[in-house]
């Protein structure tokens, strides 16, 4: 590797969430350089199985969803969630959610009528990452170093200077550049350097995780399979996940408090209680993935030059499917505004709003996966016991505890809030008129265009999604095209704020949308809206710019 490399920022970590950061920059016009010590596509481990349908929208954006849901289970392979005593055992209780193939059209489920022109995809990481990869060595304006080790890093008045090693050649090299994020997962060096301190809760649930080849378990489940299978049994609880809708799949044991000790528990006798199954059946296991679930928060995202996202900033209990998707959101919202700063449109106070948002939505977000998490861990060991007799009392038991963890369930697997809901509502470059954004809950979202809320989709009157329609950095929603709008353009184009105006027809927009304009962000939230143009249009672009941040 050469002895000195230089991008405008440097990314630590080439997971998903820094591929993702770097595909937006590159995207956006910005050179980024991804140091990962992994080989380059080498597989992550099997963890994350779930991207939300707010991140699918920012992957129809980019132009990779076609291929991102092409990926994963075969395409007719259902991804229900199903609630059963073991994996062979009785069925408690189903959500439905519609396989890929009819996932843009299939009306039955609790997430079917979702305000999105992407629903969620559920795959698996080793799926999902390659195709990231794939996609961000094709830019010409990611540099990807792997087999590269970030060290440590210094900070001068006008960049950052990165010290990394050579994994394979063993010498080290300096990466320079104007910003630098560390997206290098919960254990962050990056974190740590900054001074930025995690707290929280450190233990909620310890998981004892195999990843098994079992060929002959899908023929031994009562159809219809299930993408996921939650297995509630007097002996032990767990779950388990379809990989490839074939032979592969993660078998989650959930440890008891008393079990401290991942090693001391039989991992064997476990994963037969839960898949019902004898000492006669033969499975493989490939891996060991076990971890211990929690909930911490980084009490800064920021230090001068320096930002985290993703697992350096926030680690939590993996419910509803918002570890990773939390992080690309962190991402999102970093990147557009870096973008803005180094296209030279926006001053670098613009960056301050980075912390400012994404920190209440984390500790938010953190606290709905925790006090689900508390919720499941009641239900699954407060069993009743004659939950597996085939009895009548068997039966109304079992339909008791699968009604409960339908309600429970439902709101992290429809979490159509945690999509959707969450605003920002102390930012210093959104124009705020003094409405109350309304509130959201893990499941429940009103969309809104009250400032700092994702402005609310909506089909145009020729067929397109308006995310489709709108430009890339900022969109001037016109809906009465009597409007003039040219004094906020002309001063937009003073500024060099890029600035796009798209007329609206459609009749969803009416009871969507209450003023007749409306200023939506590069990430599709509302940074203004008015029947009219603000007397002084300046005073709106400097505050959106971040040029009049204290
Ligand atoms: C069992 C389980 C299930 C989960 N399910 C979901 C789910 O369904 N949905 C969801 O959204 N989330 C889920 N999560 C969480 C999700 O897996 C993580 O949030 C996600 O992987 C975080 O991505 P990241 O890019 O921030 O970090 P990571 O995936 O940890 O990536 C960090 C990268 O940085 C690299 N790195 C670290 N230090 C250095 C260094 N010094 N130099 C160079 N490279 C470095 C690492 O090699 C790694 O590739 C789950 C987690 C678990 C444990």
């Amino acid at each position: 590797m050469k002895e000195r490399r230089s991008a405008s920022v440097g990314i630590i970590g080439g997971g998903p969430v820094g591929l993702c950061l770097a595909l937006d920059l590159a995207w956006r016009g910005i050179d980024v350089a991804v140091i990962e010590q992994r080989y380059p596509a080498e597989p992550p481990s099997v963890k994350c199985n779930h991207i939300s349908s707010r991140t699918m929208e920012t992957f129809r954006r980019l132009g990779l969803v076609r291929e991102i849901r092409d990926a994963g289970l075969p395409h007719d392979y259902p991804n229900d969630v199903v609630f059963r005593t073991r994996a062979t055992g009785y069925e408690l209780t189903r959500i439905p959610i519609p396989c890929r193939r009819d996932r843009y059209m299939s009306k039955a489920g609790p997430d079917t009528d979702w305000p999105t022109p992407e629903p969620a995809h559920r795959i698996n990481q080793i799926f999902f990452e390659p195709i990231l990869f794939r996609h961000a060595k094709q830019m010409a304006k990611i540099t990807l170093l792997n087999r590269a080790r970030a060290d440590a890093f210094d900070q001068t008045a006008d960049g950052v200077h990165v010290t990394a090693t050579d994994l394979d050649a063993g010498n080290t090299f300096k990466l320079d550049c104007r910003y630098l994020v560390g997206c290098d997962g919960g254990r962050s060096g990056v974190r740590r350097q900054m001074g930025a301190k995690l707290a929280g809760d450190e233990v909620i649930q310890r998981v004892q995780s195999s990843y098994i080849r079992a060929p002959t378990l899908l023929n031994l489940i009562t159809p219809p399979a299930a993408w996921m299978s939650y297995l509630y049994n007097p002996e032990r609880a767990g779950n388990l996940v379809a990989i490839d809708g074939r032979e592969k799949w993660l078998i989650h044991n959930y440890l008891l408090p008393h079990e401290e000790d991942f090693e001391a528990v039989d991992r064997d006798r476990c994963i037969r209680a839960l898949l019902g199954v004898g000492s006669d059946f033969q499975y493989e296991l490939l891996a060991k993935e076990d971890w211990i679930g929690r909930r911490l928060v980084a009490n800064a995202l920021r230090e001068r030059r320096v930002f985290i996202c993703g697992d350096a900033a926030h680690l939590w209990v993996p419910y509803a499917g918002y570890g990773m998707n939390a992080g690309i959101a962190d991402a999102m919202n970093l990147s557009w505004q870096l973008a803005a700063h180094l296209n030279g449109w926006a001053p670098a106070t613009i960056l301050d709003a980075y912390e400012r948002e994404r920190l209440p939505i984390t500790d938010q977000v953190s606290r709905f996966a925790m006090k689900h998490a508390a919720g499941a861990i009641r239900e699954r060991t407060h069993l009743p016991p004659e939950v597996e007799d085939d009895t009548p009392a068997g039966a109304a038991a079992r339909a008791r505890v699968g009604k409960a963890a339908y309600d429970l369930n439902v709101q992290q697997f429809a979490c159509a809030g945690l999509n959707y809901g969450y605003f920002y509502d102390a930012s210093p470059i959104i124009a705020y008129d003094g409405e109350a954004q309304p509130r959201y809950t893990m499941h429940d979202y009103t969309p809104s265009s009250v400032p700092g809320c994702r402005a609310p989709h909506l089909w145009l009157s020729d067929g397109r999604s308006l995310y489709d329609a709108m430009g890339p950095d900022y969109t001037l929603l016109r809906f009465d095209p009597s409007v003039d709008v040219s004094p906020l353009t002309r001063t937009a184009a003073d500024c060099g704020l890029p600035l796009a105006v798209l007329d609206v027809r459609s009749r969803e927009a009416a009871p969507l949308y209450r003023d007749k304009l409306l200023l939506s962000r590069p990430d599709q939230h509302v940074a203004w809206r008015g029947d009219q143009l603000p007397a002084t249009p300046r005073e709106l672009v400097d505050l959106v710019r971040g040029a009049t941040v204290g």
